[in-house]
């Protein structure tokens, strides 16, 4: 039998989010979105709102909604924390903005009963992020996708192979992945509008009528999806920024700050193995007004020391305001591969030295340049190891103690106004 697949699903993210962020929204009708929805909470699609609503027919519908333009980066943050707490139940996670598909093959023997560790999943993500969560299980991604839909939201289901028969025959057609407005519409002058409905074609008529899609639909409609579950590769970039409680002019604050940031964004690139090339540093000042700068790296690292002393030059090198700072954020981008081992900077950054003498004082200099790099990577995955057990805080290293009786803190680290960085 194959083995099981765990679909999850973040309900009403960006709304959720923001309501999280304001408890003054929660229970109300809250959509995220400029022009159209991109996502509403559930309070406001109990007045039929949905994604894709304009925005202006979605007031006139519930002139009570509260629309937010949108905070992207606080999103990624949270999403990327839910795909964490997943990869610590499976290594295999394809993700998306909002969703994952989880491999469960292999973990058998961890998870012996899946409906039940499926459950503490979905506990886990609550109680470190706040997100509810929709968890569908299945024999396939198709069918475990389908569960969950079919128990939105905080909703969790199992389907069973014997099940799966059953449970999609009578589906409406719009609820097989493939069949969107024109395939529905096409299916509908045929008087197919069930899935089951959908079996009477043969594969050669599906083929002639929707192409290479049609052959797929005909798997489909019988519960057949054999498209396997990859992770995917590297991300983009890995930002963490955050707003001050008040403005600030005090550059302790700020340093301390913005290397608080950057050790959170170092972790996150060693858990995915993975070094940067380029770093940008961004401010913003009390009155909105925006500085920032990016800058490639002479060579990629995933070293909190080199990282941040490189963010440290760019921040003091934007920030030429005296006025007080309401923001500052990092984003490490040009993500590559960790190989292992850090490459010889030999030649890069002295010049040669002109005696025989000179040239082994390079050597040795580089030598033990890599070296300290290599002790200063050991241990850090070893701070990552016993922060990952007993809470982020469990260890306060560099300028981060200059925030210590400044910043109040838990055990999730410092509780800043960003949320998702504390939890
Ligand atoms: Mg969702």
């Amino acid at each position: 039998m194959s083995p099981w697949v765990l679909h999850i699903d973040i309900d009403a993210f960006f709304a959720s989010v923001e309501q999280l962020r304001n408890p003054r929204l929660a229970g109300r009708p809250v959509a995220v979105g400029t022009g159209v929805i991109a996502s509403c909470s559930y309070e406001a699609r109990r007045f039929g709102l949905h994604a894709g609503m304009p925005l202006r027919k979605a007031r006139e519908v519930c002139p009570r909604l509260l629309v937010l333009p949108g905070h992207a980066a606080i999103y990624r943050c949270f999403s990327e924390r839910v795909f964490q707490i997943c990869r610590s139940h499976t290594p295999a996670v394809e993700t998306y903005l909002d969703e994952a598909f989880c491999d469960l093959a292999g973990t058998e023997r961890l998870h012996p009963d899946v409906l039940s560790a499926a459950a503490r999943l979905k506990e886990r993500i609550r109680e470190e992020t706040g997100l509810s969560t929709t968890v569908g299980l299945g024999r396939s991604r198709m069918v475990a996708k389908m569960a969950a839909r079919s128990v939105k939201p905080d909703g969790l289901r199992r389907l069973e192979a014997v099940e799966e028969d059953g449970f999609l025959r009578d589906l409406p057609l719009r609820e097989l992945p493939g069949v969107g407005p024109r395939a529905g519409a096409i299916l509908g002058k045929l008087n197919i509008r069930t899935i089951g409905d959908l079996r009477l074609l043969s594969r050669p008529s599906l083929v002639g009528i929707f192409g290479r899609v049609g052959d797929a639909l005909y798997q489909r409609c019988r519960g057949i999806d054999t498209r396997a579950i990859c992770a995917r590769e590297v991300p983009r970039s890995i930002g963490r920024e955050t707003s001050f409680a008040e403005e600030t002019t005090d550059a302790e604050t700020i340093e301390g700050t913005l290397y608080y940031l950057t050790e959170r964004a170092a972790a996150t690139l060693r858990q995915l193995g993975l070094r940067a090339s380029q770093i940008e540093v961004k401010i913003r000042y009390r009155d909105h007004e925006t500085a920032s700068v990016a800058r490639k790296l002479a060579a990629p690292t995933q070293l909190d020391s080199e990282l941040f002393e490189r963010a440290a030059a760019l921040r003091r090198a934007i920030h030429t305001r005296r006025a007080g700072l309401r923001l500052v954020g990092i984003t490490l981008g040009r993500l590559v591969p960790e190989t292992g081992y850090h490459q010889l900077d030999l030649f890069s950054d002295a010049p040669i030295g002109s005696s025989i003498a000179d040239v082994v004082a390079d050597v040795h200099r580089a030598a033990r340049s890599i070296e300290a790099r290599r002790r200063e990577r050991r241990l850090l995955l070893r701070i990552d190891a016993i922060r990952e057990r007993y809470g982020y805080s469990s260890v306060v290293c560099g300028r981060s103690l200059r925030l210590l009786g400044q910043i109040p803190q838990d055990e999730h680290g410092f509780v800043l106004r960003t949320p998702c960085l504390t939890r």
